[in-house]
């Protein structure tokens, strides 16, 4: 078994153990990893892999235009991307603005399906991180549940990398809260994006129902060129 394979069934079997009743979903974050990567996990079984920049996603997707993957957009999005974003992913994971939902449901191609959408709360308050205040939350969640062309999700958060573990916890805690709310509002959401390669074991703790791994699954990035 080669680095990526032991990698890979390492992170599976503790998702198995995490299980409840429904088995989270590992989301592989290929984010400026090769696209002979990305084949080499799909051949091991895996299906959803997160892309940050929307450019570099559309030359590794079109390079893998013969596997049948899914394609999560999971970085910062700016309205002049939206266009793109909405023909070339199956979900888009940082929706943190008004602004981009009448965008992306304008954009969708109407032979894909409606857009997976989740918001993107800005769970620690950060004043350099995306994501929308918790407090705009109910109004973003109406407004995109409105529209024909998409479909409400769940939520995605990258909190604060704090060193005290009990406050990131704290953070996963308070997002599992929000998104308990959102679906009394919204039945049809089922996402709770949260975790990365550092802290995954506690998001699936708090109640995850999809982590995002790079680094613990592919090894270190490359640097962005
Ligand atoms: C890069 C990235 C990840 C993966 O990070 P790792 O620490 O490599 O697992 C997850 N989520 C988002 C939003 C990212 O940008």
């Amino acid at each position: 078994m080669d680095a990526l394979e032991n990698r890979y069934r390492h992170l599976l079997s503790g998702l198995s153990e995490a299980a409840g009743q429904h088995a989270p979903t590992l989301l592989a974050v290929s984010k400026l990893q090769p696209a002979a990567s990305v084949r080499a996990l799909a051949a091991l079984g895996q299906r959803c892999f997160g892309e940050n920049y929307v450019q570099e996603a559309i030359a590794k997707q079109a390079e893998l235009a013969d596997l049948p993957l899914e394609w999560h957009l999971i970085g910062p999005l700016q309205s002049n991307k939206c266009r793109e974003a909405a023909r070339h992913f199956d979900w888009v994971q940082s929706v943190d603005r008004a602004k981009l939902l009448p965008l992306l449901n304008r954009e969708r191609p109407d032979d894909r399906g409606a857009l997976n959408i989740l918001l993107q709360v800005n769970i620690d308050g950060e004043a350099s991180k995306a994501g929308c205040d918790p407090a705009d939350l109910d109004a973003l969640a109406d407004e995109a549940a409105a529209l024909p062309n998409l479909r409400l999700r769940g939520l995605m958060a990258i909190p604060e990398p704090h060193p005290d573990p009990a406050h990131r916890r704290a953070a996963f805690a308070r997002m599992k809260a929000l998104f308990d709310t959102l679906k009394t509002r919204h039945p049809s959401c089922d996402t709770l994006s949260m975790g990365m390669s550092d802290d995954y074991p506690m998001a699936l703790a708090e109640g995850a129902t999809l982590i995002r791994v790079g680094t613990a699954l592919f090894g270190a990035r490359p640097a962005r060129p």
